[in-house]
């Protein structure tokens, strides 16, 4: 039922982010009230690729075993070159489920979007849609939010979980978007589109190739194919303002495997993602209005942990209600700022790690020449069993700083730093 009177939490968007931190706060019993931009609640796009740190918190919701239903559990997560498609790293994930206790999955934004969405009408989240918030301001013991109709509602918090492009970011830190020059097509089909392509339906597949890469994977029970095929612009390079657009695609395919090749023709053409991040903050939390989710830190995709870190945000802020809040007290007596130093003190470092990472990570994917070849061969020596490389993503979600396991990397991730090796690249 919608709540009555004053909600304990507002949170402004119902995406992912949202929709996962409403649940997580509704159940430790607070009155939460979600406001959405759009006229509906959906989202838009294919995959989503969802790791073990993810999954260990969907278990804990009650979560997982429909998102497996939804979804996908692959055997392997394969990175190959896309020119030569020769192969350079097998993750097992099967081992990697017996390491995490936690499976690595893939699922339509759709149906986890859709999972959170009926979660939390059954928590009793307030939902309200076609609600556009224009401003923010704190106030004595909470914080004020204007929507476009001029309105104004209140609450002891409220989260920004309104994406890239959050008013409340513009207003508190005023930072500009950082624009990669990559850009991202996606597209799934039914998996009888793509059986002869070469396909592997049991993987995720990552061809890395010389300003491009190429994802692959099943979806929905395996009855549906996810591609992404992600470049870089010559266009965006150029300054124009419309990059990223469909003759850009074909061209930066050319040369690419027969595989990748075969794959790009199903590209959904009618829409893409130009790929933008920001650089990390310190500082999400201004008095009781709090940034959460892509307002945050919106990454680049490499990592495949921009979902994840939303939905652990909402958890860590939800744990911290729940150990700080005194024994007996009535569920709405939270220590909002205790609460929101913890939220901050933990997940602004854990966030800037796989922001920066995810930025060299894709250095290292697109590389072309000599460079390239360097990089084959350093990844052809990686020991997929080294877990140090993956303790400090799919590990379990710190809840304080002296929890978060020590970042590793053991190849040299930025393009300038791929020197050493020059002689074992032979191929
Ligand atoms: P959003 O999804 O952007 O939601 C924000 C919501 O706020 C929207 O519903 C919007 O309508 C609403 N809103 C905006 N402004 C207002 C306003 N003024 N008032 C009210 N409402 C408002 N992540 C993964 O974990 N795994 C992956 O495999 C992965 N793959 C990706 C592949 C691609 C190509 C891309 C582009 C991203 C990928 N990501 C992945 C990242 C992931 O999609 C995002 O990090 C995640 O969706 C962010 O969720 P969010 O709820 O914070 O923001």
């Amino acid at each position: 039922p919608p709540t009555e009177g004053r909600p304990d939490a507002i949170i402004v968007g119902g995406g992912i982010g949202g929709l996962s931190t409403a649940f997580a706060l509704a159940r430790e019993g607070l009155r939460v009230r979600v406001l959405e931009r759009a006229k509906e609640f959906g989202e838009v796009g294919a995959g989503l690729q969802i790791a073990p740190n993810c999954t260990r918190i969907l278990d804990e919701y009650g979560l997982l075993d429909e998102a497996k239903e939804l979804g996908v559990v692959p055997e392997n997560m394969v990175m190959r070159d896309a020119l030569d498609s020769r192969e350079l790293v097998r993750l097992d994930l099967g081992e990697l489920e017996r390491r995490y206790g936690f499976p690595y999955m893939v699922i339509h934004r759709s149906d986890l979007h859709g999972l959170f969405l009926r979660a939390c009408r059954k928590a009793g989240v307030d939902l309200v849609t076609d609600q556009t918030v224009v401003d923010y301001e704190n106030t004595d013991g909470g914080a004020r939010i204007t929507l476009a109709d001029g309105h104004t509602e209140e609450a002891p918090l409220v989260i920004a979980a309104d994406g890239l492009r959050s008013v409340a970011r513009q207003k508190l830190v005023g930072d500009d978007i950082v624009s990669s020059d990559y850009v991202a097509y996606r597209a799934a089909v039914p998996i009888d589109a793509v059986r002869d392509n070469g396909i592997a339906e049991k993987d995720v597949t990552v061809y890395v190739g010389p300003r491009c890469h190429f994802v692959q994977y099943a979806l929905r029970g395996g009855d549906m194919f996810n591609q992404v095929a992600v470049f870089q612009s010559p266009k965006a390079l150029a300054g124009q303002e419309d990059w990223g657009t469909p003759d850009e695609l074909d061209a930066a395919f050319e040369g690419t495997c027969e595989t990748v090749g075969k794959g790009i023709p199903l590209m959904w053409r009618d829409r893409w993602w130009q790929m933008m991040d920001r650089d990390p903050i310190d500082t999400w939390v201004h008095g009781r209005i709090a940034l959460l989710g892509d307002a945050a830190h919106p990454p680049l995709q490499y990592m495949a942990q921009g979902a994840i870190m939303a939905i652990e945000d909402g958890w860590v802020l939800a744990r911290h209600v729940a150990r700080l809040r005194a024994e007996g007290a009535a569920p709405s007596a939270v220590d909002w700022d205790a609460v929101l130093a913890a939220y901050e003190a933990v997940r602004v470092e854990h966030c800037r790690r796989i922001l920066t990472t995810a930025r060299a990570w894709g250095e290292l994917w697109h590389l072309d020449g000599p460079e390239r070849l360097q990089r084959n061969a350093i990844m052809r020596g990686i020991d997929p069993a080294e877990y140090a490389f993956t303790d400090w993503v799919y590990g379990p979600t710190a809840l304080f700083p002296d929890e978060e396991p020590p970042m590793f990397q053991p190849i040299p991730l930025a393009s300038a730093r791929v020197e050493e090796s020059a002689a074992a690249a032979t191929d």
